[in-house]
């Protein structure tokens, strides 16, 4: 649809699409990368208690308690620290401070959606890099004559939707190809097995690291991202979020955000369960048939040599189980399941069995 009333960029937008949200129930949920266990006790009873106070006046628009609470947890200062509703806030502000300056950004051709989408919000051009084909990222091909030719790098780490991760090295070497460029590395799934490059910030004025609540710490519905970076990078954050809303985290998430950080024991159990999980998954996938890529998330990708995976996803859908399936060019044969519980993983194992079992 399109109307005389859409401003260009809106004609021209191409938004990104999330997996699906089912609105029934008891499906084996395994299509956006969730954690498949609920957030620490403790994050329910501090929401609970934010509740029952203070809802009718506004939150801290520094949300000061949950940036001291992260900076602790990372050794950091809190001035390193910026917040938003969910990372993919904190990415769009990242992507309008940093790289709408009229050059290319450089991304791998695989990689989160949504950073194309941003490129079109902002109208940033997008420079994709392919990867190897057996889906690894070669840091030498980010390297420019001039890096000022470009507007920074953008990656994930481990990558989306590949789960295959990056050694530090290789982040270095990022950091030293483009010493005048902010190099945006996300980290969403780092806590599943990844390096995190937060301990280099001290080091290199244009890294800027992004992590979120919603995949480790079981929050996605609490909208909880945050950034990791030196003081003038977090305060050209603040500039654009402060132009836009002062407000992003309410009452309920900051509490919440707070206790999260504070039940390590419980955040170190679920990561370990969900790797191990994984591990199974894996194997149980290779016994099928597939090919598995290496993988340091909450998620595996993997393709069977003989079948069609848009018909093993809709095949699945069939038998209760969501996966995700990306239309797109290279990675059209994989599916990306999310690891889910060792029950959740057995359910998906035993459907896709049968459904393989019926298929010519
Ligand atoms: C899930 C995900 C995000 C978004 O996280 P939110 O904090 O829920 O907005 C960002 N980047 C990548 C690579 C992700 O997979």
């Amino acid at each position: 649809m399109t109307s005389h009333f859409f401003s260009p960029v809106v004609q021209r937008l191409v938004p990104y699409i999330p997996g699906e949200q089912p609105k029934i129930s008891n499906l084996v949920k395994l299509n956006t990368n969730e954690n498949p266990y609920p957030p620490s006790p403790r994050v329910i009873a501090a929401i609970t208690h934010a509740a029952q106070q203070g809802l009718q006046l506004y939150p801290d628009p520094e949300s000061t308690a949950l940036r001291q609470a992260i900076a602790a947890h990372h050794g950091l200062a809190e001035k390193h620290v910026f917040l938003g509703n969910g990372s993919d806030e904190v990415l769009a502000h990242a992507f309008f401070a940093f790289f709408q300056q009229g050059r290319p950004l450089l991304m791998p051709d695989i990689s989160y959606s949504f950073y194309k989408v941003y490129c079109g919000l902002y109208g940033i051009t997008a420079q994709t890099v392919p990867l190897a084909d057996d889906m690894h990222l070669n840091v030498a091909d980010y390297a420019q004559a001039d890096s000022l030719s470009v507007a920074g790098v953008v990656m994930a780490n481990p990558n989306a939707p590949t789960g295959i991760g990056l050694p530090l090295a290789d982040i270095e070497r990022l950091l030293q190809m483009h010493p005048h460029r902010v190099v945006l590395v996300d980290e969403a799934y780092v806590d599943f097995g990844g390096q995190s490059a937060v301990g280099l910030i001290g080091i290199y004025p244009n890294l800027l690291v992004v992590h979120t609540l919603s995949k480790s710490r079981s929050l996605a519905g609490l909208r909880i991202g945050y950034a990791c970076a030196q003081a003038p990078l977090i305060e050209a954050l603040e500039r654009v979020k402060n132009s836009f809303n002062s407000y992003p985290l309410d009452r309920l998430a900051i509490a919440g955000g707070v206790a999260a950080f504070e039940d390590q024991a419980y955040f170190e159990q679920t990561c370990q369960a969900v790797m191990d999980s994984r591990e199974g998954l894996v194997l149980a996938l290779e016994d099928l048939g597939f090919v598995v890529l290496p993988s340091q998330a909450n998620f595996v990708f993997a393709r069977h040599p003989q079948q069609d995976a848009a018909g093993l996803a809709a095949g699945l859908r069939a038998r209760g189980v969501l996966v995700r399936h990306f239309k797109l060019p290279r990675i059209d044969s994989y599916l990306r399941i999310s690891v889910g519980t060792l029950e959740q993983c057995d359910q998906f194992i035993q459907a896709l069995a049968e459904l393989l079992a019926s298929q010519p």
